[in-house]
C-alpha cells in the first residue's frame, strides 16, 4: 500500500469470520476508515483488534465527506470505505463517494467480500445466468404493487431485499401481482444462527411463512423465478393471473370464456392453460 486510494472493502453479512484476511488487512494498514455507522464499525473493528480513524459516510452527509475525502487523497492518504454489512453501494450508501473520487482522478480499488444477493442466489437453485437485483421494494402497498407489476413479465430472475417488518406483505403483493403459482425463494438471516433458506409457490410459502412468526424476524433476501417466456403459453401475465383468479371460483370453461372476453386472449389458449395445469 503505497499510493493515495480508497479501498471499497466487503465487511460480513453476520458471520464476522467472513471478513478476509485482506479486508482486515487493510483496514489494519488505511489512514482513516469512512463508515456508513461509525459505533457499528467500531464493534467489528474491535473483534479484530484494529485500532483505527473513523468518520462517518451516510446519505445525509456523503456529498461533503466526499470533498473532505479527496482533501485527504490529496495529501496522499489511504482510504478505506465500509458499510455496517456486506459490500458498500449495494443498498447501502458509497455510490456519491466513489464517483467523486474517481472523477477527481484517484484510484478505487474493490476488496470484495459478502453480498447478501449474491450469498442467497448462489445457494438458491433459481437461474442464475440473467437476473436484476432490485434492491428494496417501496414501502407502501399501492406502489409496492405497481413496481411489481412493471416486473410481471420479466422472464429474468428478479432479487429484492426485505426487512423483518414488511416481508408478509411484499409476498402478498407478489401474490397479488405476480401469481399464486409463481416460484419464490426466500433467504433469512443468512451465515447467522437461524439461516433459513425455503422456495415454494408463493401460495404455500405465504402459507409457511404465515404459520410461524420467527420465520418473519431477521433480515431477507427475496428471490422471484422470471416470467415463462411469451412464447411458452402466448398468454400475458395478466391474463394467467386473471385466469387463476376465475378458476379458484368457475368451471374452467366458464373462466377461460371470462378471461378471454376481459384481455383478449384467445379463449382455447387458456382453456388449455387450465387443463395442462390440472395435468
Ligand atoms: N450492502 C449489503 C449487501 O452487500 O448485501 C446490503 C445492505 S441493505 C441496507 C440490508 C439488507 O440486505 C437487509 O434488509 C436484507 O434484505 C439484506 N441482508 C443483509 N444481511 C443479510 C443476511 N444475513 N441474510 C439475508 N439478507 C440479508
Amino acid at each position: 500500500m503505497s499510493a493515495p486510494r480508497l479501498y471499497v472493502v466487503a465487511t460480513p453479512i453476520g458471520n464476522l469470520a467472513d471478513l478476509s484476511p485482506r479486508a482486515q488487512q487493510i483496514l489494519a494498514e488505511v489512514d482513516l476508515i469512512a463508515a456508513e455507522d461509525t459505533r457499528h464499525t467500531g464493534r467489528l473493528l474491535q473483534h479484530f483488534n484494529i485500532k483505527a480513524n473513523l468518520i462517518s459516510v451516510h446519505d445525509h452527509n456523503e456529498r461533503q465527506r466526499a470533498d473532505m475525502i479527496i482533501d485527504r487523497l490529496q495529501q496522499g492518504q489511504q482510504i478505506a470505505l465500509v458499510s455496517d454489512a456486506g459490500t458498500p453501494l449495494i443498498s447501502d450508501p458509497g455510490f456519491v463517494l466513489v464517483r467523486a473520487v474517481r472523477e477527481a482522478g484517484f484510484e478505487v480499488s474493490p476488496v470484495p467480500g459478502c453480498c447478501a444477493f449474491v450469498a442467497a442466489l448462489s445457494a438458491s437453485g433459481m437461474p442464475s445466468d440473467r437476473f436484476s437485483f432490485e434492491g428494496f421494494l417501496p414501502a407502501k402497498s399501492g406502489a409496492r404493487q405497481q413496481a411489481l407489476s412493471e416486473l410481471a413479465e420479466a422472464t429474468q430472475t428478479l432479487i429484492f431485499y426485505e426487512s423483518t417488518h414488511r416481508i408478509v406483505d411484499s409476498l402478498r403483493d407478489m401474490q397479488a401481482t405476480l401469481g399464486a403459482d409463481r416460484f419464490v425463494l426466500v433467504a433469512r438471516e443468512l451465515t447467522k444462527t437461524f439461516e433459513t433458506i425455503k422456495g415454494a409457490p408463493l401460495n404455500q410459502l405465504l402459507e409457511w411463512i404465515q404459520a410461524d412468526p420467527n420465520q418473519q424476524r431477521g433480515e431477507f433476501v427475496v428471490i422471484v423465478q422470471g416470467a415463462p417466456a411469451r412464447a411458452d403459453t402466448g398468454i400475458s401475465i395478466e391474463a394467467q393471473r386473471i385466469l387463476g383468479l376465475l378458476a379458484a371460483e368457475l368451471p374452467p370453461k366458464k373462466a377461460a370464456a371470462l378471461t378471454a372476453e376481459i384481455t383478449g386472449a384467445n379463449k382455447k389458449a387458456l382453456y388449455q392453460l387450465l387443463l395442462d395445469k390440472k395435468g
